[in-house]
């Protein structure tokens, strides 16, 4: 029987955008209602760049790609990308707090703005607030040039993690002393406070004390490439995992079971199996010893999540380069399995085919789906393989006969292969929206007409803020 498309899980875009600028107005509107907020224009406008600067650093705590509330319909990618970029936004803002704090120079009088200044740098009862200026600003900088450090990806995600809740902490220390908003402010914002950050505590706290017998155990690994591994999976007695085609999970192997120790991996299997699969290229610190875990070991799994999921009923075109074709075998084998009737188009490319995975993956539903794969090589050795890269004659060939404007496009690879993708769809015909792509890597490739539509509404939402930051100061 033709499947129905997955219920998308968590909010819409718009609705989140109104709730996160409700959140940033919430604690100045009283004042812009009554019209009492401070008498100097300077310090309403200190008060509403902090108070902004503060909700946005709190609401860090939640868009960190975990909760599928806020993650589950707008994708993982759109979540990392707005938390990448709130954070500069709030540091820019904390920054206008302190400069309106400073105030301009007054001809009438001298000195006062070297007072202003010593006052910040270093008057009494303020120690909070210049450390947390200094740990946002920390925390900001590292994660913009992480790829750039000499540093573990743990080590800066552990000291990412805490430096953030030390911030959390700051802020509503800093906002609380202040006392301007009397016990019903401070109230809110320690509830404010909790509310972000226990259900992050709460995924580690989960975690460690999650008995081991409720763990998953690795069945099988075997290379499946170059530098690439098959890893098979299966869940403690009367447990499975119920997920959508395309979707990722959580993963620490062994002992280690902070989710510290989690990378994200998509399922490479149908759902409805009992064991999952997963394709792990050998990348860093711990893909590089995928070859030598051994089956029986302890697996923590947190899943389902992700919005990388075939949604429409009309044409599918699915992308994969190298090692994203994991999530595109598990959107085949589900097309294949529920005899989805959509006319589907499979191309798979790779720099060489010693990097491709094996033909057994993908032919048994490539066989039912009654497709042939187009495959694409960089260095073609064979007369079934085409030579790469791939290219708009292989994206318009995949779309003959087909109506662009009803046909949906998922793409996974390496992050300029994505952008080509989309923007060529894009460019043949193929509406934005029926366009998607999931990223292995937050830093990968330069942004497609997608990317600059969502950057262009994070633009608008940050609009929204400051413009509620105006109306305080001017009100
Ligand atoms: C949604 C999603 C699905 C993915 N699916 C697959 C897959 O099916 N197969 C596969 O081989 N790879 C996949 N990846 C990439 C994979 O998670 C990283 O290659 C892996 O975590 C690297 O870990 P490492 O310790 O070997 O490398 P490290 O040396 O620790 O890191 C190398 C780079 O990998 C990225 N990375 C490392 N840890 C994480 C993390 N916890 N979260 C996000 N990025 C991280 C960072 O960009 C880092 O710079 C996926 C990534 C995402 C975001």
């Amino acid at each position: 029987m033709p499947s129905r498309p997955p219920k998308r899980r968590g909010l819409p875009p718009l609705v989140l955008a109104l709730f996160y600028l409700a959140l940033v107005a919430a604690p100045m509107l009283p004042a812009i209602l009554s019209g009492t907020g401070h008498w100097q224009g300077a310090m309403r406008l200190a008060t509403g760049a902090g108070v902004a600067a503060a909700v946005m650093i709190l609401l860090q705590m939640i868009t960190s790609g975990r909760f599928e509330a806020i993650s589950g319909r707008i994708g993982i990618d759109i979540t990392m990308a707005f938390h990448k970029w709130a954070a500069p936004v709030a540091l820019l803002l904390a920054v206008l707090h302190v400069l309106a704090v400073i105030g301009l120079p007054d001809p009438e009088r001298p000195g006062r703005l070297a007072r202003r200044i010593e006052f910040v740098l270093s008057g009494p009862g303020l120690w909070d607030a210049r450390l947390a200026l200094l740990l946002l600003a920390a925390l900001v900088v590292l994660a913009l040039l992480r790829d750039r450090l000499a540093m573990r990806y743990q080590t800066w995600r552990a000291g990412h993690a805490l430096g953030a809740v030390a911030l959390v902490l700051l802020v509503v220390w800093h906002a609380v002393e202040d006392g301007s908003g009397g016990p019903v402010a401070a109230g809110l914002w320690v509830a404010l406070a909790l509310a972000v950050t226990l259900p992050a505590l709460s995924v580690y706290a989960g975690r460690l004390i999650r008995p081991a017998a409720r763990c998953w155990r690795l069945d099988s690994v075997r290379p499946a490439a170059e530098h690439l591994w098959l890893l098979e999976v299966s869940p403690p007695e009367g447990q499975g995992l119920d997920f959508a085609p395309g979707q990722f999970a959580w993963i620490a192997v062994g002992r280690k079971r902070l989710p510290l120790h989690d990378h994200p991996f998509s399922i490479a299997s149908a759902p409805g199996g009992r064991a999952l699969r997963f394709l792990v290229q050998e990348a860093g610190d711990f893909t590089r010893t995928a070859g030598q875990l051994t089956p029986g070991m302890r697996v923590s799994i947190d899943a389902p999540h992700g919005s990388f999921v075939p949604r429409g009923d009309g044409p599918l075109i699915l992308v994969a380069g190298g090692v994203g074709i994991a999530p595109i075998l598990s959107i085949l084998g589900h097309l294949a399995q529920t005899d989805s009737g959509r006319p589907v188009r499979f191309l798979y490319a790779a720099r060489s085919t010693a990097a491709m995975v094996p033909p057994e993956l993908y032919q048994p539903a490539c066989n039912r789906l009654g497709i042939t794969p187009v495959l694409i090589s960089d260095a073609a050795e064979s007369d079934a393989v085409q030579r790469g890269p791939l290219t708009h004659g292989h994206l318009e060939r995949a779309l003959e006969g087909l109506d662009p404007a009803s046909c949906e496009v998922m793409t996974c690879g390496p992050g300029p292969m994505m952008t080509f993708v989309a923007d060529t769809a894009l460019d043949l015909g193929v509406p934005m929206q029926n366009i998607s792509y999931e990223r292995f890597s937050y830093a990968a490739g330069g942004s497609s007409a997608k990317d600059r539509r969502t950057l262009a509404g994070f633009a608008a939402l940050w609009g929204g803020v400051l413009a509620v930051v105006m109306v305080y100061w001017l009100a």
